[in-house]
């Protein structure tokens, strides 16, 4: 079993001051692979000092220092992008393949993206042409406490890890305790690229441990979040005295809107992008409204990919879904689908128990309702596990109406070939980000939600901007 007790404080590994000892469980066996400690408030405050006493000198390195910093960041993540792969599989359950194919590389993905951006952004410019003698200057905020999910774990950590960095902040992360192998990994990284000490931080812990303490920090300037809106609730509250920043994501429920006109393969791609790292996924399209005149059609054509779908240990090859992360969320998903059974949605694929010929592991059968409304707990609720609810729609004003009557707002998608009625509609849609005909936001678009799904934009220029003060300057000239 691998041992990973230890902290990264202050350019070095130390030993947990107040540590109390937690198993990390391989989902796809049930069984303990690692150890590491959840922190106390002496190791949360060590962690916080180091990153207090390292800020001035940080803050005051040239950006173009910063930014050669994620450079050496970039090759050491590159180099070691095998046994990220390996690190993510393991804490969380995502086949191996797809582990290396989609999860490792969106760190390299996220770092990329922020060293273009870095370059690109004005840290220090006029007002305006017209108006020379007011400056305008982007300073680092402070410390950051940066607390992450287990789902994309790393994906996650990049996001807060970088622009941080390169704004000039210093930091402690918290990540997941349910999957903290990947950010053991990622300190290892930072320490190989010569990352000055105290700059980057790492204590594991839980949330009302670790996490509480940073969020009632008062050497901590900003928390930037990503989790359940539960958590993001709470740290809010938690930070409101010490009037810190905070920057949420949070859970989504985005609707996959397709008009009778989408392309063939609109509805399976919807099915698997819902099913899609076992439905752990934020912006998953986890309610699909079809037109009335091809929802019946849709409906099986959605059955028939879910049946075909594969499900089977992390540890093998290929391209199946995995195990969910963990015992909770497995129960979690049980209930809901007896939920959505009761609530009288009908079953079309899937339902509860494991699928056949896996006994061990938290693994849970693709699941299809049919016939769902947009009230029942399925389709309010996040699931975070394989299972789609499906429902008709008669016309675009209807379909606008039901996406948007959510208490989340992150990602919501519209399958259509007419792009008037693509435009039209994306624009009505009360969503962070908008996703038509299967086609990817560009590297560099900005990642955040509206109401329940947080306040946050994370990446490119917007993700720089969340840790940054602005500072207006009058009389420079
Ligand atoms: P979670 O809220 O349980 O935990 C997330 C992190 O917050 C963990 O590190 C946890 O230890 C910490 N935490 C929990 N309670 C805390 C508290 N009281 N104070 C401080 N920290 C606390 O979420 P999870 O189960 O790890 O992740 C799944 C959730 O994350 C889902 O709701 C998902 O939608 C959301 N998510 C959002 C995005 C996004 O960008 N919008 C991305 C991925 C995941």
């Amino acid at each position: 079993m691998l041992d990973k007790r230890d902290f990264y404080i202050d350019g070095a590994w130390v030993a947990p001051r107040a540590g109390t000892d937690f198993d990390v469980i391989d989902p796809s066996i049930e069984e303990a692979c690692a150890v590491i400690s959840l922190g106390g408030e002496a190791d949360t405050n060590a962690a916080v000092a180091a990153a207090k006493a390292a800020f001035p000198g940080w803050a005051a390195t040239p950006v173009a220092e910063r930014i050669a910093l994620a450079e050496k960041i970039q090759t050491a993540y590159e180099n070691r992008k095998e046994d990220m792969a390996k690190a993510i599989s393991l804490e969380m359950g995502a086949p191996i393949d797809m582990a290396h194919v989609q999860q490792a590389p969106t760190g390299t993905g996220h770092i990329a993206a922020f060293i273009r951006a870095a370059r690109e952004f004005e840290f220090d410019h006029a007002l305006r042409d017209d108006a020379p003698d007011t400056r305008i200057l982007y300073e680092p905020i402070g410390v950051c406490g940066l607390i992450t999910p287990w789902n994309w774990p790393m994906n996650q950590v990049v996001l807060k890890v970088l622009p941080a960095l390169i704004s000039g902040c210093t930091m402690v992360l918290k990540p997941s305790e349910i999957a903290p192998l990947s950010s053991h990994l990622f300190a290892e990284i930072m320490h190989e690229a010569g990352t000055p000490k105290g700059v980057f931080n790492l204590v594991n812990g839980d949330g009302p441990g670790v996490g509480t303490t940073l969020s009632t920090h008062p050497d901590v300037a900003m928390i930037s979040f990503t989790g359940s809106a539960r958590a993001g609730v709470i740290i809010s509250k938690n930070a409101a005295d010490t009037l810190k920043r905070v920057s949420l994501e949070l859970g989504g429920k985005g609707a996959n809107i397709v008009f009778a006109d989408a392309h063939e393969k609109a509805v399976a791609q919807g099915v698997m992008r819902c099913m899609n790292n076992t439905g752990q996924s934020c912006n998953a399209p986890t309610r699909m409204l079809v037109e009335r005149s091809r929802y019946d059609r849709a409906v099986e054509e959605a059955t028939e990919f879910a049946n075909g779908l594969s499900v089977n240990s992390s540890h093998e090859s290929g391209k199946h879904i995995g195990p969910v992360v963990s015992e909770a969320q497995f129960d979690k998903i049980q209930g809901l689908i007896q939920i959505g059974i009761d609530e009288g949605a009908k079953l079309v694929a899937g339902g509860l128990g494991r699928p056949d010929g896996l006994n061990r592991g938290y693994f849970v059968r693709p699941t299809i309702f049919a016939d769902v409304k947009n009230d029942m707990r399925i389709a309010q609720e996040e699931i975070f596990g394989p299972v789609l609810s499906m429902m008709p729609f008669d016309d675009e004003e209807e379909a606008i109406a039901i996406a948007n009557d959510t208490a989340y707002g992150l990602t919501n998608y519209v399958q259509t070939s007419d792009m008037e009625k693509a435009r039209r509609v994306a624009r009505r849609l009360r969503t962070g980000m908008v996703d038509m005909n299967g086609k990817a936001r560009a590297s560099g678009s900005p990642f955040g939600g509206m109401k329940a799904s947080g306040n946050g934009r994370e990446g490119g220029r917007w993700g720089l901007e969340d840790f940054m003060e602005v500072k207006a300057v009058g009389g420079w000239e």
